[in-house]
């Protein structure tokens, strides 16, 4: 009777301390900020602009994560609610195509406007993503779990890891997944307006069965870029969104 008893104790002891008090701090933190229900606005443009009911995006989902806790609890990855709609039902729709796991790095704030060091990102319509990577032409992940310091790793012109040869972008995966944010946006009325990646990767881009797609959708890849923008989207794809 004393060992059921014992039980008892430790078994509501433990429901208890899994209740409201010792929910994870990623869903108490959506939590508080999943409440507003009016419609975002998005205003002026993603270099000089703000954002009015910002929503938050889901720290994780089945085949995607965001990619730094500090960022996310700094309150800079809200998005225009239509932008997150239709990013999240790519990441759905990618379950079909692929097996690779995505990760997406920074969004804006919550009422937009600057989010340092970036330029853009001001308005809700501006989203980092990762490049997705490969080791040995099998999917590679160890580099995504670097959190905020993801931004300043390098690649070289043809996508290959600085530090390591052998670890190389998976341009194929890249593709495959504007694609479908391109056909996602264009379902809400929205269109990809700007796909910022590194000038001397995009023939890398192109060469893929994905990218040839790309291409021929006129999907539009910057064609120029300052030097220090260029130096800085070697690890990530920038993606800025318009409503048509
Ligand atoms: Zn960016």
């Amino acid at each position: 009777m004393k060992i059921l008893g014992f039980f008892l104790v430790i078994f509501c002891l433990s429901c208890c301390s899994n209740g409201q008090d010792r929910l994870d701090p990623i869903d108490e933190y959506y939590n508080k900020h999943v409440g507003d229900t009016l419609a975002s606005i998005c205003h002026e443009s993603v270099s000089n602009g703000s954002l009015e009911h910002g929503k938050l995006l889901p720290y994780h989902g089945n085949n995607y994560s965001y990619f730094d806790t500090t960022s996310y609890f700094s309150g800079r990855a809200f998005l225009h609610e239509d932008v997150l709609a239709f990013t999240l039902k790519a990441y759905k729709e990618l379950q079909s195509v692929s097996d690779r796991f995505y990760r997406i790095m920074e969004c804006s704030n919550k009422k937009g406007g600057k989010l340092l060091p970036h330029q853009t990102h001001q308005n809700g319509t501006s989203i980092d993503f990762m490049m997705p990577l490969t080791k040995d032409h099998k999917p590679y992940y160890k580099l995504d779990k670097t959190g905020v310091s993801h931004y300043w790793l390098t690649f070289d012109d043809a996508g290959k890891y600085s530090e390591d040869k052998s670890v190389e972008i998976d341009f194929e995966a890249i593709a495959q997944h504007i694609l479908l944010l391109n056909e996602a946006a264009k379902e809400k009325g929205w269109k990809i307006k700007k796909v910022i990646i590194k000038i001397e990767l995009k023939d890398e881009l192109y060469a893929t069965p994905s990218g040839k797609k790309l291409k021929a959708n006129g999907i539009y890849v910057v064609q120029g870029l300052s030097k220090l923008v260029n130096t800085l989207h070697d690890e990530h794809y920038h993606i800025d969104f318009a409503k048509f």
